[in-house]
């Protein structure tokens, strides 16, 4: 497959979307970006990779965090964390509230907002004050990076601005499904939010996802091979929110968003992806980076359908 080519072909083929989508900016430290960026990245098994675009540039990972703070927590829970959290799609916005009211505080799923702060929530129950250095330390080793850091002022700017997260975890600690002190819980989930990767480092960063929880490169097993099911099938149904089925239609593989402008999928037992454009579609998902998987699913016919 000559993935260079391929990456070349999309890159000329989103050009023209340039023109649509809008940067997130509900975090006013994300609304000055320069929404006409684009750059992504293919990591195989054999350390080889190819990319395209400013694919160092770093940006914020935003949701995109909850796929490692859920494997953590998987990792340190097992079965008994879906006691807190659900596995089924929501159908609503991230940051939604109102299914949360009728199901008495317990999300949907650990990749909605509600699901995230539970998530993150539990972690800090077993890792205290050293929650947010231990999610990073998790991040770094499955990256092989230690120098993978966050952005203090995304963070403090969604701390005086996350009016939906604290409503969030109001309501759920009032349904006794958050242990620790809210503003805690809040920041420390704000952090996880704000790390800036690029797409070569996410990429690099997915591939134990895309071979059953073990890092093929190092070969370290970050997660059982039934846990890195569940975080996959978990991505598929749940990774776009609202627009997880049509994420699901027309790219066909497990993959997750943040509204930074991020998505990361993989293709099992061959590649973690990642795709970076800052303007989201209606749902908070990248536009051009959701056009450029479908893209290369439907050019290489690597999907997993
Ligand atoms: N930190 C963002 C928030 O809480 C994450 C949302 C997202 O990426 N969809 O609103």
């Amino acid at each position: 497959m000559n993935y260079d080519l391929i990456l070349k072909e999309i890159h000329k083929e989103i050009q023209p979307l340039y023109n649509e989508g809008k940067v997130a900016s509900y975090i006013p430290a994300l609304k000055n970006i320069n929404p006409k960026q684009f750059a992504m990245s293919i990591q195989l098994f054999d350390g080889t990779s190819f990319h395209i675009g400013n694919y160092n540039q770093q940006f914020s990972i935003q949701s995109i965090s909850k796929v490692f703070t859920f494997t953590l927590a998987l990792h340190l829970y097992g079965k008994d964390l879906y006691k807190n959290v659900g596995h089924e799609p929501s159908g609503d916005p991230f940051n939604s509230l109102v299914q949360l009211e009728y199901e008495n505080g317990i999300p949907r799923n650990p990749f909605i907002n509600a699901g995230a702060l539970v998530t993150t929530d539990l972690l800090i129950n077993k890792y205290k004050d050293e929650t947010f250095e231990k999610v990073l330390a998790f991040i770094q080793e499955i990256s092989n990076n230690k120098d993978i850091v966050y952005d203090k002022e995304v963070a403090s700017s969604e701390e005086q601005t996350g009016y939906m997260n604290f409503a969030l975890l109001n309501m759920m600690k009032s349904y006794k499904n958050i242990s620790n002190d809210i503003k805690e819980v809040a920041q420390t989930y704000f952090k996880h939010c704000s790390i800036s990767m690029s797409t070569n480092e996410l990429s690099r960063a997915m591939l134990f996802l895309a071979n059953h929880g073990t890092d093929p490169l190092s070969k370290k097993e970050f997660i059982t091979q039934s846990q890195a099911k569940r975080i996959n099938s978990l991505m598929l149904t749940c990774g776009h929110y609202d627009a997880s089925g049509d994420f699901a239609f027309k790219v066909g593989l497990p993959g997750k968003s943040g509204v930074g402008g991020g998505i990361v999928a993989i293709i099992p037992n061959l590649m973690a992806i990642s795709v970076y454009s800052p303007q989201l579609n209606k749902n908070g998902n990248s536009l051009i980076g959701t056009k450029a998987l479908e893209l290369f699913t439907t050019k290489t016919g690597l999907s997993i359908f």
